[in-house]
């Protein structure tokens, strides 16, 4: 068996919302230590709230407080909690039906062990010591020995709060060990050479670059591994003109498809070693590598005639 090669591989972006007036109550309620909910016109509390109803498509804006303790309503033992998780300890994901609610919230419960751990299970919020107005507002959830009281239902609350809060940062980021597979490793190891291979479709002979291993049209396994450029041709193009966080490219800058020769889909790149302004489709360029890169860092014009268009309408 040959090794399969891995590397990480991490999606990473802050997600910026708005907030809208339920979920800004909610995370403002947090904030002051108060638990809302959203009634449904059938009577219901919805907890966590939303703007509409899930049955209906009814418009929710009636809220409600509900108590800050709660039945477990199911649960999963969490053994190695990731950087950003709730707890830097081990711990149980949990549903929580707050009392007064008619639905569960995922949070995380601070247990000492999957043992004390149960659906029934009785608990309460751990509020974080500083509050902002988010989710996080609510530090974890702890068992708690207390009966739910019977006739203890929401309260009518207006949602209103001073400065309350009208949008949110939420960093996402996804962590993976990524394994290319036959036909992406094949591609990985003749980019480190400078060479772009790509692999042709049996059926339609379409030459897929980067190859996926198979023909997303026609299905099939792809095995015929064809070289193409590196020379190539600009399909179609945008002037990038807001600088990306953590890239250090000065905008304004070209990015463009670029078929490779022989290939019948176009890659990504940057277009540089040439005014923005001058770049056009049907463009012919060249890979520009730079030391002990993976890819190449841009591609700038060949200075040959453009290419017509008919030889790359199909790839646009
Ligand atoms: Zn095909």
């Amino acid at each position: 068996m040959p090794e399969v090669p891995t590397a990480p591989l991490v999606v990473e972006f802050p997600f910026t919302r708005s907030l809208g007036p339920v979920q800004s109550a909610f995370l403002t309620g947090l904030r002051e230590r108060t638990v809302l909910g959203a009634r449904t016109s059938d009577g219901r509390v919805l907890v966590p709230p939303v703007e509409y109803d899930p049955v209906t498509a009814d418009d929710l804006r009636d809220l409600v407080e509900v108590a800050a303790t709660g039945t477990v309503t199911t649960w999963a033992w969490n053994a190695e909690p990731r950087p950003g998780q709730p707890l830097d300890t081990p711990f149980a994901w949990v549903l929580v039906r707050l009392d007064g609610a008619d639905t569960a919230l995922l949070h995380a419960l601070d247990a000492p062990g999957p043992d004390a751990v149960r659906t029934g299970l009785r608990v309460r919020v751990r509020w974080a010591a500083e509050r902002t107005g988010a989710i996080t507002d609510i530090a974890c959830f702890e068992s708690y020995d207390g009966e739910e009281a019977p006739g203890r239902g929401a309260r009518e609350h207006d949602g209103r709060f001073a400065d309350p809060v009208t949008g949110i940062v939420t960093p996402a980021r996804l962590d993976y060990t990524h394994s290319p597979g036959r036909a992406q490793s094949a591609y990985l190891e003749a980019l480190a050479a400078h060479r772009t291979v790509g692999e042709r479709c049996p059926d339609c002979r379409k030459v897929y670059v980067p190859p996926r291993g198979a023909c997303p049209t026609c299905g099939v396994a792809t095995s015929e591994r064809v070289e193409v450029g590196p020379r190539g041709t600009v399909t179609t193009f945008c002037v990038v003109n807001i600088k990306a966080k953590n890239l250090a490219i000065d905008v304004p800058y070209v990015y463009a498809h670029i078929a490779l020769d022989g290939a019948d889909l176009a890659l990504h790149g940057r277009i540089a070693g040439i005014p923005c302004d001058q770049v056009r489709m049907g463009l012919r360029v060249e890979p520009v590598w730079t030391e002990g890169a993976r890819y190449p860092d841009h591609y700038r014009p060949t200075g040959e005639a453009d290419a017509p268009y008919d030889t790359y309408k199909e790839m646009l």
